[in-house]
């Protein structure tokens, strides 16, 4: 099913007329209304009639999480404080908060793409929808939740933080669709089998999860021990928040709400534009925002886009899963490492559960690493270590880390639920090199 097949399975040709026309009117808009923008285009020597259509964006300036910390806090804000209708701000995984002000007409957009995302999951009238994202100052809570009630299944909004009674909630009202993030699915769903509750004592039937990359061992991990359908919803707050992209039925890469985000990708170092199919930084462009519109925003998510149409139906671009941040990314001994890379190698090791941390440090101007993992409860519970001594294991996933990673780490298995757990998004990683 889509949402809106007039704007999602339209022409490429007939989109790219409509993203021009935004474009233009969306440059002319901050050129009059936001300073920071002003300046940097006349610097540029750059006005808006130079911005006739989409392929003019590469004249524009590129917006960075630094110019808005340095701008804080409203100072991109293009539409005035009477129009601003809701406030939300970055959750800060690296740093000081931004703050987003949209105004109501950027609401119903968010919750026009929303929607999309939401009917692409199979999610219809008739469903009962928890929103497990945090409420609050976070988008993850309200965006979805706006996109629920838009496409008017029934929206319950669980946020985060009494996982028993959610899973009392699922259970007695037949709950059949979840959003969270995809550590939070698998906290519920180990305190589920803690509990002795299974997949048959529910009828939850799919889960929109995002927030913070995830793998497809993630996602089998998921499926499997909720007895769901996973798909991916990919956002960030200074763009909209989660429904920037999706995933359809296909599960081949994520659609982009592309009539109102346009995205670029970049080389990170030289910030030339890469064509489809290579990996580099996604950049973004609003181009129907009002309250804070955005030219060029740098993510430092990094991913490609992939070309060609969908079996779904829909002519949006394809973005692949984000292989990490630009800036997420860690360089042990030179060695460049992403926490991803660290999970799927634990997670292709049976007696390993999803449940690590990356503890980085340095002794003796060396750089360490440390990967403590918690043994999975089903090998716990039958004696694990008569089966396999720790160090055994401890071994085999120092091994595994090693080829992988090209760099040494020193392991240590952790016993079932002793690894700090995370409501919203996980801390995987503690890096000591920043504090010293
Ligand atoms: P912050 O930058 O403070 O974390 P947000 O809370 O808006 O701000 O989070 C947005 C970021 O979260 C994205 O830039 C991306 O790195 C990550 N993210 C969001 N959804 C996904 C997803 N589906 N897969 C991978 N990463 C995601
Ligand atoms: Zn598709």
């Amino acid at each position: 099913m889509i949402w809106n097949s007039h704007k999602e399975s339209m022409s490429v040709d007939e989109r790219r007329m409509l993203q021009g026309k935004r474009l233009h009117k969306v440059v002319a808009y901050v050129y009059h209304n936001v300073p920071f923008y002003r300046n940097k285009m006349q610097e540029m020597d750059l006005s808006p009639d130079d911005i006739r259509s989409i392929e003019d964006i590469v004249k524009l300036p590129f917006t960075t999480k630094k110019d808005l910390r340095d701008n804080y806090p409203f100072g991109l804000q293009a539409a005035p404080a009477s129009e601003v209708i809701r406030i939300h701000a970055s959750s800060g995984t690296t740093g000081n908060p931004t703050i987003v002000g949209y105004t109501r007409k950027d609401v119903e957009i968010w919750s026009e793409c929303m929607t999309r995302c939401l009917t692409a999951y199979g999610v219809t009238r008739g469903d009962m929808f928890s929103v497990a994202y945090g409420y609050g100052l976070f988008t993850g809570g309200l965006g979805v939740h706006y996109g629920v009630e838009n496409l008017g299944a029934a929206v319950i909004p669980t946020s985060t933080g009494n996982t028993e009674k959610h899973i009392r909630l699922l259970r007695d009202l037949g709950v059949t669709a979840l959003a969270c993030t995809p550590s939070y699915a698998l906290h519920l769903a180990e305190t589920m089998e803690r509990e002795g509750i299974g997949p048959a004592d529910l009828k939850l039937r799919c889960g929109a999860f995002g927030a913070e990359p995830w793998t497809e061992q993630m996602r089998g991990e998921i499926e499997r021990r909720l007895g769901i359908k996973a798909y991916n919803l990919y956002g960030l707050s200074e763009i909209m928040g989660p429904c920037v992209s999706f995933e359809c039925e296909c599960q081949n890469g994520s659609h982009i709400n592309e009539d109102h985000f346009f995205p670029e990708i970049i080389d990170p170092d030289t910030l030339e534009p890469l064509p489809y199919g290579q990996k580099g930084e996604l950049v973004f462009t609003t181009l129907t925002k009002e309250g804070m519109p955005l030219l060029r925003y740098r993510t430092r998510d990094l991913c490609s886009l992939m070309e060609g149409s969908c079996a779904c139906g829909r002519t949006m671009v394809r973005m692949s899963s984000i292989a990490g941040r630009s800036d997420d990314m860690l360089i042990i001994r030179g060695i460049n490492v992403f926490p991803s890379q660290v999970e799927s190698v634990l997670l292709g090791i049976p007696e390993c559960a999803p449940r690590y941390k990356l503890i980085v440090d340095r002794v003796d101007n060396l750089d360490t690493l440390l990967v403590q993992v918690e043994v999975r409860q089903e090998y716990f519970d039958r004696g694990f270590d008569t089966l396999t001594p720790i160090e055994e294991l401890e071994r085999k996933v120092a091994s595994r880390l090693k080829s992988v990673l090209s760099i040494s780490a020193k392991v240590q298995i952790k016993s079932p639920n002793t690894i700090e757990r995370s409501q919203g998004k996980s801390k995987f990683v503690e890096d000591k090199r920043k504090i010293q």
